[in-house]
C-alpha cells in the first residue's frame, strides 16, 4: 500500500477564518483499507527508524544546513515522553532516488521537478510517500521530498521563504504514521499536523502540540503511557442506521482546555465507516463533539482512506443538544475511558421529544420573581420543571404557549439562594426526555449586590452581557445575547440597556434591575450603532448591512420604520441625533447622510472613512 500526503500552501483568509477555532490539540493517524477489509494504521513495526539525508542538501541552505536542521528536527519527534521511537541517523546520501521499495528511508530536495511530478502552482511544498503493508499497516519505507523547485528554504524566518525545520517535522510526522488533522487555532495552539503551512510566526509547525504528541504515543506507546490513558469510542450514523464516514470528532478535556480529535471511519481493526475511537487521552472530564471537517479542508487533505467524507449534519455535543452548557461530560480515568459515547446525526427522532432551546434567568440580583423561563420543544404535548433550591425538590408544569413553546414560572428566592432546576418533556405516547441528560441541572444565584454602581460591558466572542460589580471588582453574572453582539447603550433613565447584535439581527432588551431579558426585537440585516431621539423615546439603529435606518418606539419596543438611506457604498455605521435630524454614515464615500422624516435631506461631504 503506497500512500502520498501533500502539503499545501495557503495563505491568510482561509487562516483568518481557521484563527476563531477553539485552542486545538487533534492527531489521526495514516490509515489504509485493503479492498472491503478492516482499516489498519500505518506504523513502524520496530522502535529504531533510519533516516539518511541527501548529500546536497537544499540548494539554498548548503548540505551542512540543510542535514543540521532535518536532524534537529527528527529530535523533536524523539524527545517526546511517552514514546517509545527512536531514529538511527545513517549518514549523508550519495544516491538522489527517492525508491519506495529500497527500504531506505530518504530525504531529499527535488529542485527539478523531475521527482516530485507536481504540476506548477501546485502550492505543494513537500510530500512524504509511504510504502506499507497492506494487511498490517507496517511501514517498510518512507521518504521525504522538499519541493526545491517552487520554493525557497530558509533556516531563520525570511520574507518569502519558508522555514525548513517547520515543514521537515511536520513531514517527519508524516514519517512516523501522522495523517493531517483538521483542527485549527493560531499558532501558538495549531497542531503541527494541521496540512497548511500559514507562514504566521517563527516555528508554528516545529513545535508539537499535544495533539501531535498524543497521535505519536498512541502509535509507539510506553509501557507507562498506555496503562495511565484512556480511548472514547463510539458511532455515528444517521437516524436510518447508515454509519457517518469522516465526520470530525473532537474531546474537548474540560480541566486543561485541550481538544483532541479524529475522523469517523479510521477505527482501526473494523469495517465500520461510522466507528471512530480517540485513544490516549489523559484522565479527565471530555465534551464530545461532531461536526464535518471545516475550513477550507476536503478529502483529498487526508490519507486515501478518505476518498469522500460526509458532511451533511449539524454541529453536535455528545447528549443530544447543540448547546454546550447542556452536553453530557464523558469520562475518562486512570486508563479506563468510555465506549458507546453514540451519536445519531440531527436532533428530532420522531415521536421523540427534543428541547430546542432554554431561554433562562442567568444570575439575578433580583429577589421578588418569578424567574421566567421559555423552553422550545419539539413533540413534547406536558413540561415538567423540577426545581431544587437548598435541597428541597419540587415541580411544577410548565404553561403551553402552543408552537412548541413553554412557560415557567419560578417563585421569587431571596438573596444567596442557589436554585437548581431541570426539565422532563413527554410526548402524547407517554416518552419523555430529561433535559440536561445525566441527571445535570440548569441553574442561577439571587445574589447580592455591594452598592456601588454595576458596570455592563458586552463580550462579543462570547456573545453575552457581563455584569461588573465595581464595589467588589467581581463579575457578578453573564446574560446570554444574541450572535455576535456589539454596540450597548443604556435608557435615559437608566432602566434598560439595548444591545444590537450584528450577526443576528436584533436588538436585546435587558433590565438593569434583574439582569433579564426583557425583549428581543428582529431588525433588518446587520445592526450596528444606535442612538436615542432627544426625548428618549424612539432608538434609532443603523442596519450596516442592509442601508437601512431603522426606528424603535421603545414604548411598545416596535419597529416603526426602515428606511433606505441612498444608495451608500458601505454603511450605515455610526449614527447620532440631533432635534428631528438623524445623522448615519457612508464609509467609503466619505459622508455623513442626515435624515429627518424618514427622507434623505442631505449628504455633507467629510474626512476619510467616517465610522
Ligand atoms: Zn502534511
Amino acid at each position: 500500500m503506497i500512500g502520498a500526503i501533500r502539503c499545501l500552501l495557503l495563505w491568510l483568509p482561509v487562516a483568518a477564518s481557521l484563527g476563531a477555532a477553539t485552542p486545538a490539540s487533534a492527531f489521526l493517524v495514516q490509515s489504509t483499507q485493503s479492498g472491503n477489509g478492516p482499516v489498519v494504521m500505518a506504523s513502524w513495526g520496530e522502535d529504531d527508524v533510519p533516516f539518511r539525508i541527501d548529500a546536497a542538501g537544499s540548494a539554498d541552505l548548503g548540505a551542512a544546513q540543510t542535514a543540521a536542521i532535518l536532524r534537529q528536527s527528527f529530535t523533536v519527534w524523539e524527545n517526546v515522553e511517552g514514546s517509545r521511537l527512536r531514529f538511527i541517523d545513517e549518514g549523508l546520501s550519495s544516491g538522489r532516488d527517492a525508491s519506495r521499495r529500497d527500504r531506505r528511508n530518504l530525504l531529499i530536495f527535488d529542485e527539478t521537478g523531475a521527482t516530485l511530478g507536481a504540476p506548477d502552482g501546485s502550492g505543494i511544498i513537500a510530500v512524504t510517500r509511504i510504502n506499507s503493508d497492506a494487511q498490517t499497516g507496517e511501514i517498510f519505507d518512507a521518504d521525504i521530498i522538499f519541493n526545491g523547485r517552487d520554493f525557497r528554504f530558509a533556516a531563520e524566518p525570511t520574507p518569502g521563504r519558508i522555514l525548513l525545520r517547520d515543514v521537515a517535522v511536520h513531514e517527519i510526522g508524516h514519517f512516523v504514521g501522522l495523517d493531517h488533522t483538521p483542527l485549527a487555532g493560531d499558532p501558538v495552539q495549531r497542531p503541527t499536523m494541521n496540512p497548511f503551512y500559514f507562514g504566521d510566526g517563527p516555528g508554528e509547525a516545529s513545535s508539537l502540540a499535544a495533539d501531535d504528541i498524543t497521535g505519536l504515543r498512541v502509535l509507539y506507546p510506553t509501557f507507562a503511557f498506555s496503562s495511565m490513558s484512556g480511548a472514547i469510542t463510539g458511532r455515528i450514523e444517521e437516524p436510518g442506521g447508515r454509519g457517518v464516514f469522516g465526520a470530525h470528532v473532537t474531546a474537548l478535556d474540560l480541566d486543561s482546555g485541550e481538544l483532541y480529535s479524529t475522523l469517523s471511519g479510521a477505527e482501526t481493526g473494523v469495517r465500520d465507516r461510522g466507528a471512530y475511537a480517540l485513544r490516549g487521552l489523559p484522565t479527565g472530564l471530555y465534551r464530545v463533539a461532531i461536526e464535518p471537517v471545516s475550513g477550507g479542508l476536503d478529502a483529498s487533505n487526508f490519507s486515501s482512506l478518505f476518498a469522500t467524507l460526509d458532511a451533511d449534519f449539524p454541529l453536535e455535543y455528545f447528549g443530544n443538544t447543540d448547546i454546550a452548557s447542556t452536553a453530557l461530560p464523558v469520562l475518562v480515568t486512570g486508563g479506563i475511558g468510555s465506549s458507546n459515547i453514540d451519536f445519531t446525526t440531527g436532533f428530532i427522532t420522531p415521536g421523540v421529544p427534543f428541547v430546542r432551546s432554554v431561554d433562562g434567568p442567568g444570575n439575578t440580583p433580583d429577589a421578588i420573581g418569578p424567574y421566567t423561563t421559555f423552553f422550545d420543544v419539539v413533540n413534547a404535548i406536558r413540561v415538567e420543571v423540577i426545581i431544587e433550591i437548598d435541597g428541597q425538590v419540587s415541580a411544577i408544569t410548565a404553561e403551553a404557549l402552543g408552537g412548541g413553546m413553554f412557560r415557567s414560572q419560578i417563585p421569587g428566592q431571596h438573596v444567596g439562594t442557589h436554585v437548581r432546576y431541570r426539565l422532563t418533556a413527554a410526548s402524547a405516547t407517554g416518552i419523555s426526555v430529561d433535559f440536561p441528560a445525566g441527571g445535570r441541572w440548569l441553574e442561577f444565584d439571587v445574589i447580592g449586590l455591594s452598592g456601588a454602581p454595576l458596570a455592563f460591558t458586552v463580550l462579543r466572542d462570547a456573545g453575552v452581557l457581563g455584569v461588573f460589580d465595581t464595589g467588589a471588582d467581581v463579575e457578578v453574572a453573564r446574560v446570554d445575547l444574541g450572535d455576535d453582539p456589539i454596540q450597548i447603550l443604556h435608557s435615559p433613565d437608566g432602566q434598560f440597556l439595548y444591545v444590537s447584535n450584528l450577526e443576528s439581527s436584533e436588538i436585546t432588551v435587558i433590565e438593569t434591575a434583574t439582569f433579564r431579558i426583557a425583549d428581543r426585537i428582529s431588525v433588518a440585516a446587520q445592526p450596528l450603532d444606535m442612538a436615542l431621539s432627544p426625548d428618549g423615546g424612539t432608538l434609532y439603529v443603523t442596519n450596516s448591512g442592509a442601508s437601512l435606518l431603522t426606528a424603535i418606539n421603545l414604548e411598545s419596543r416596535r419597529v416603526l420604520s426602515s428606511v433606505s438611506v441612498g444608495a451608500l457604498v458601505e454603511g450605515p455605521y455610526g449614527i447620532a441625533t440631533s432635534g428631528r435630524r438623524v445623522y448615519v454614515t457612508d464609509l467609503r464615500s466619505n459622508a455623513v447622510v442626515a435624515v429627518e422624516d424618514g427622507q434623505v435631506v442631505a449628504r455633507i461631504p467629510v474626512g476619510g472613512g467616517p465610522r
